[in-house]
């Protein structure tokens, strides 16, 4: 019998790591679904090497899933040598390779002929990020559907992209600035503030490079066939609505796209399944046994793990502030310290950016780690109590999964808007500062660490882990569930429309 002729999809994600993943796993998800499918996730050079030890350190990698390079050189574009990740750049370059990743469309392009060239039609669909819209130009030019996927959840990318697109808090009709105004796609009682925004998109104008590269992308996404949603309608009930008011597009909620090993509560450490990501040259930080070992020596849920995700960092002052209150706090903690805005991101780790003597003090109560841990393995620990976050979507949803309540410190993008729904919708997470101009005080820190790491039931630490028990359930309820079907929904609509 004649083979089925396969049906090609192409994946276009972001040069950060915070999507690169979300994207493997969607690809998983589909091909796994129906063998029909293959697809090919296309990329800068060193995003698809990074992607090909994902795959290869992940679980059965499917042969249905290709990777293929698109020329591109970071020098081109005034970057330094071999900078096509976010992970590898301070905050004001960052931007700049966003700008230089629309350059990948010409490279695109020509990749979508020679499909047609060898397989005799064009792929069925692109399906990109919604930061790459401009790969539903392409699209529209072979006559392609183009989905954009969104890796982060409903409420806060729906804020963020909206605030971008309307400037809230500039565009009054009175032509002031406001500390307070509504978005359009939420409700008006819904009220957002300049606080939540991080520094660059609350000095937009509409004229900074920052406005232009979001207010083109998202423009284009908005033009897409639909938008993939790595969030589910239980998990975002308001976001999903304000999501359907914003895009006016067909949408899925397909997620949350967490690793499968997460989606046994406290599951442990099983590195036999999901997606294991090995940061290259780093590789000894990622053994997760040295951790576990750790991990296994405290008490259940007394441990603080706090990391500000792959590509935000905090000020000196905020670093300083933040070790004297951890100290001070007694608990013990796994703290992955990155750079200091203003210093080498990819730089040493230098023991001025903490107390005096901090590291020697505090041997025996936590593990001070530079550059990347295993942080899957550390939140599935029953020792893990709370998680000192920026609020990016992935760290929020694998937290969640595991009932571990967030201490927040948004930096950028939407994780101000994801913090503040996390604190005010749901109530699994105490927000204790914003941004890396804040002014904060150890004080501070170790008030809310000893608030969220209570042992008290009855206490505000005891009511935000029972509700992160409660979505942890929801989010393995969702997979299984609304977002399992979603995807059958989706994939009906790429094969037959
Ligand atoms: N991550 C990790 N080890 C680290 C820091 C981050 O494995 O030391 C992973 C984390 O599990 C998550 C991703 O990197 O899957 C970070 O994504 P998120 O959306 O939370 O933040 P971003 O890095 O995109 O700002």
């Amino acid at each position: 019998m004649e083979a089925p002729p396969h049906k090609h999809i192409v994946m276009v994600p972001l040069m950060a790591q915070g999507h690169l993943i979300p994207f493997l796993e969607l690809a998983n998800k589909i091909v796994h679904r129906n063998p029909i499918f293959t697809i090919t996730i296309v990329n800068s050079p060193l995003n698809i090497n990074y992607l090909r030890s994902a795959i290869a350190n992940g679980p059965s990698p499917p042969h249905q899933i290709h990777l293929r390079s698109l020329p591109f050189n970071s020098s081109d574009h005034g970057l330094p040598p071999n900078c096509e990740n976010t992970d590898g750049l301070p905050m004001t370059q960052i931007i700049k390779l966003f700008h230089a990743s629309t350059t990948l469309e010409a490279p695109l392009r020509e990749f979508i002929s020679e499909v047609i060239a060898d397989e005799g039609n064009p792929p069925i669909c692109i399906i990109s990020d919604k930061f790459m819209g401009w790969a539903n130009n392409v699209a529209r030019s072979f006559g392609i559907a183009n989905y954009s996927f969104n890796t982060g959840g409903a409420y806060g990318p729906t804020a963020y992209c909206s605030i971008c697109l309307n400037l809230p808090h500039r565009n009054h009709a009175d032509g002031g600035t406001h500390e307070e105004f509504s978005v359009p796609g939420f409700p008006d009682s819904c009220r957002f503030s300049i606080a939540l925004l991080g520094q660059y998109i609350r000095a937009a104008d509409g004229e900074d490079e920052w406005s232009t590269f979001f207010q083109s992308q998202i423009s284009y996404s908005l033009q897409s066939d639909g938008w993939l949603c790595n969030t589910s309608e239980e998990i975002e009930s308001t976001g999903c609505v304000a999501l359907r008011n914003f895009i006016k597009l067909p949408f899925w909620c397909i997620g949350p796209l967490i690793p499968s090993s997460m989606l046994k509560k406290n599951s442990g450490v099983d590195t036999g399944s999901g997606i294991i990501v090995q940061k290259s040259g780093k590789l000894d930080a990622t053994r997760p046994e040295k951790y576990i070992e750790w991990l296994d020596s405290h008490p259940q849920g007394s441990v603080l793990y706090i990391s500000f995700g792959s590509q935000n960092t905090i000020s000196e002052t905020q670093m300083m502030e933040l070790a004297k209150g951890l100290e001070e706090s007694k608990k013990p903690f796994i703290w992955v310290i990155r750079p200091p805005i203003g210093f080498d991101i990819n730089g040493d780790f230098r023991s001025e950016w903490l107390p005096s003597g901090f590291e020697d003090r505090v041997k025996s109560q936590g593990l001070v780690v530079h550059g990347w841990v295993p942080q899957v393995e550390i939140l599935c620990h029953r020792s893990t109590g709370a998680f000192l976050s920026h609020c990016g979507w992935n760290s929020v949803m694998e937290s969640l999964s595991q009932g571990v309540p967030l201490i927040g410190w948004p930096l950028g993008g939407e994780q101000g808007c994801n913090a503040k729904m996390l604190e005010e919708e749901m109530g699994v997470c105490a927000v204790l500062t914003r941004g890396v101009v804040s002014t904060i005080d150890k004080e501070e820190v170790k008030k809310v660490i000893e608030v969220v790491l209570d042992k008290n039931e009855d206490g505000k630490g005891g009511d935000m882990r029972k509700k992160a028990g409660e979505f942890g359930k929801l989010i393995r309820e969702s997979v299984e569930g609304s977002s399992d079907k979603a995807m059958d929904d989706f994939v009906s609509t790429i094969l037959f429309t």
